[in-house]
């Protein structure tokens, strides 16, 4: 596996992989890697024959000094899992090799018609902002055939769609589907900041969403809702946003038969870590 901290020498070696014909499979990632991320790896290695993988926290989707500070950063286990599932390539730049001081790289601005308003736009101002120009960057730099993301975060997926609509990037987006703790929360790097005993209630999380698709067809929007908010009203856990909305626009929906495909996503504090989650309700799974 090889690793690569600037951009010139991955550009030169992702190169001589095109020129041998090869497709490239790209993961972007945040790093503090978990089954999650290597369910990412692992698809992207069924279908490609390069697989790279980026590890970078990217200081410009954090809206929040302290959560940047934070978030966790294990770069030498990440560096060996990323070996066991055979990547090809690790790119773990610095900050300045992403942002080079002095070079004005401006903020492309995209239009997302309202999707990054909603939600996650809506509480972390800024934060898809800041997605979309990490991507943008790196799509720019590693230029995969394919790009891989989760499931977990279901607005960027729609956010980095609207975005590659907008670019000439050619990356095909595959999502793949949300990997779990066996008692249900979705795993995530900041999972690893909570207490055991929180980590046994957020569960209620996953709980309320099952709930709430096991009653999609016989309650209203409003009932659905609420019994998310009661479900998860367990201390220390506290809900930021529990919204239900259609699988393409995002739009909040007051009535399941408004959409094909209804979605359920959901913020909530547990103590002091923020966690997010999402299940579909009614229709196909975005998963390809
Ligand atoms: P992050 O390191 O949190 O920026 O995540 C990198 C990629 O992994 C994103 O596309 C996430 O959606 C994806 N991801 C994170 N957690 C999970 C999970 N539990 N299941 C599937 N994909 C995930």
């Amino acid at each position: 596996m090889l690793r690569f901290i600037h951009t010139r020498g991955l550009r030169e070696c992702l190169e001589r992989y095109r020129e041998a014909g090869e497709q490239l499979g790209f993961v972007p990632t945040m790093g503090a890697l978990h089954e999650g991320h290597l369910d990412l790896v692992r698809r992207a290695r069924e279908i490609c024959d390069r697989v790279v993988v980026s590890i970078f926290v990217n200081p410009t989707q954090f809206n929040d000094a302290g959560d940047l500070a934070a978030y966790p950063r294990t770069l030498e286990a990440d560096v060996e899992m990323l070996c066991a599932e055979a990547v090809d390539v690790v790119f773990h730049p610095d900050v300045d090799d992403v942002y080079p001081p002095g070079e004005d790289l401006g903020r492309r601005q995209f239009d997302f018609g309202g999707l990054d308003e909603l939600m996650e736009g809506a509480f972390r101002p800024g934060h898809f902002a800041g997605v979309a120009q990490v991507v943008d960057r790196f799509l720019h730099i590693v230029a995969p055939d394919r790009l891989f993301m989760g499931q977990k975060d279901y607005q960027q997926v729609a956010i980095i769609r609207s975005m590659l609509e907008q670019t000439a990037h050619r990356a095909e987006l595959v999502v793949v589907p949300t990997r779990r703790e066996p008692h249900g929360l979705a795993m995530s790097s900041r999972n690893e900041r909570l207490s055991p005993a929180d980590r046994e209630k957020a569960a209620a999380i996953f709980e309320a969403l099952s709930w709430m698709r096991s009653q999609a067809m016989v309650s209203s929007v409003e009932d659905l809702r609420r019994d998310f908010l009661e479900r998860c009203s367990i201390p220390p856990l506290r809900t930021e946003y529990i919204e239900v909305v259609d699988g393409q626009r995002l739009r909040p929906l007051s009535n399941l038969s408004q959409s094909d495909v209804v979605v359920a996503c959901a913020a909530v504090w547990a103590g002091e870590v923020r966690l997010i989650d999402n299940m579909t309700l009614v229709g196909d799974e975005l998963s390809s």
